[in-house]
């Protein structure tokens, strides 16, 4: 049975319907069975839990997946659902669904042809195997329109892949990496599905992190890397259509931020109720109360505009414009309120024990990845002023 959350302060979760409600009841229940009690350690020893990833398919995280018979079977609204309810419990787990659902099955889905779709989508989808997604490069981050140095050359039926790749999530793992590069011969980027074990592909783990510890970062460096023209995504022939994937990912990555930011606040409200200073507890006094409130404000603000962003997709109205405003918006929202949680909990706050600690650091990396708030504040701007702003 569905219990709403105390978070959802306008009953939004009524927009949903039982079999998905039934579905959010199902994921919730073994997250804090099995998830909840094993997070903070995975994230101190910087590991992931390899054991989720099958149940996770089980439970329908990976459910953005796309083929002829059932095209987007579960509305873009459910889905936002899902990632607000991973990242409630831990971002670095809703991070690795963006990346096995998001990324990698939204460019299959998006970007692949019908033999691509039917090939990889139903083992990502499964949980049979790992994706990750290697946009970013250690000289081109938020230029990555223009700035990719990976280079791809056509030589007869295959491609070889040269370059290196910086940050990409599960990539110390994953079975399989989706490389964007640029063709030598037209200067368009070009997305190659390119399996892990292939001869001159070397992923090393990021470490040192202090933000989603769980989630693996890598370095890729890709040396004569070859793979068969049938790996190239057959439907992306310029970064047009890397950023109809990143459209569709930003705003479940706003969806993930608000779930960062339930997070934090339940954790805050729990601790308010029962840490005693001066006498009472600290959620009877005044300054408190207004953390909590200012909290719960962020949250029902932010979470209105992301289903808005959500129904807009679902209807086919979304645009760039509208996913980077969420993006930017929600992840701002969110860094405001996993600090005030974590000036609720006081010194308690700063210890992985109180789980608000957790939630506060990984936020950064929510705020940062897909897009900052600067480059999501240029797309808007480039909107609703005509102009770009980007150089
Ligand atoms: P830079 O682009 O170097 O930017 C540095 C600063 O300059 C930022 O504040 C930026 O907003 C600002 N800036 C840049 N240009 C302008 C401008 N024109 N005007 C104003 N300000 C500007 N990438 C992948 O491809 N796959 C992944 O799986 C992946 N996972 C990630 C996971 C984590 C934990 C992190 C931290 C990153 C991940 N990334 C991934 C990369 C991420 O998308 C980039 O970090 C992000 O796009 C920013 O790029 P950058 O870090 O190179 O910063």
């Amino acid at each position: 049975t569905f219990e709403p959350l105390a978070s959802d302060f306008y009953s939004y979760e009524s927009l949903l319907n039982d079999r998905e409600l039934a579905a959010i009841a199902e994921l919730r229940a073994w997250l804090e069975s099995e998830v909840r009690p094993i997070v903070a350690g995975y994230w101190d020893r910087a590991e992931f839990p390899a054991q989720i990833v099958k149940p996770l398919a089980e439970l329908g995280a990976y459910s953005f997946a796309w083929d002829e018979t059932k095209p987007f079977e579960n509305s873009a609204v459910f889905r936002g659902f899902i990632a607000m309810e991973l990242a409630r419990v831990d971002p670095s787990v809703a991070t690795f669904v963006g990346v096995q659902n998001g990324l990698v099955n939204g460019t299959l889905s998006i970007c692949g042809s019908a033999e691509q779709r039917r090939e990889w989508i139903p083992r990502i989808a499964s949980g049979e195997i790992v994706g990750a997604f290697g946009l970013t490069e250690p000289l081109s981050g938020s230029d990555s329109a223009q700035g990719l140095r990976t280079t791809a050359r056509r030589d007869g039926d295959t491609w070889v892949l040269n370059g290196s790749k910086r940050w990409i999530g599960n990539a110390t793992f994953s079975d399989i990496t989706i490389i964007w590069a640029k063709d030598l011969a037209d200067g368009q980027v070009k997305g190659f599905i390119v399996p892990t074990s292939t001869p001159g592909y070397h992923a090393t783990k990021i470490e040192g992190k202090v933000s989603l510890r769980m989630v693996q970062n890598a370095d890729i460096t890709l040396e004569d890397v070859v793979v068969p023209e049938s790996h190239r995504l057959q439907n992306a022939n310029s970064f047009r259509d890397t950023a109809a994937v990143l459209r569709l990912t930003r705003a479940e990555v706003a969806w993930a931020a608000v779930g960062t930011a339930v997070g934090a606040y339940e954790a805050a409200l729990t601790y308010a109720g029962e840490r005693v200073q001066f006498g009472k507890t600290i959620g009877s006094h005044q300054l408190i109360q207004d953390l909590l409130v200012k909290s719960l404000g962020n949250i029902t603000a932010s979470l209105g505009m992301v289903i808005r962003v959500s129904e807009m997709l679902d209807s086919g109205e979304q645009r760039d414009e509208h996913s980077a405003l969420a993006k930017a918006y929600a992840t701002a929202r969110m860094r405001e309120t996993v600090a005030w949680a974590r000036e609720v909990v006081g010194g308690n706050g700063i210890v992985l024990d109180y789980d608000v600690a957790r939630f506060f650091a990984d936020a950064e990396a929510l705020y940062s990845y897909e897009g900052t708030q600067e480059m999501n504040t240029l797309i808007v701007g480039r909107s609703i002023t005509g102009r770009a702003a980007f150089v």
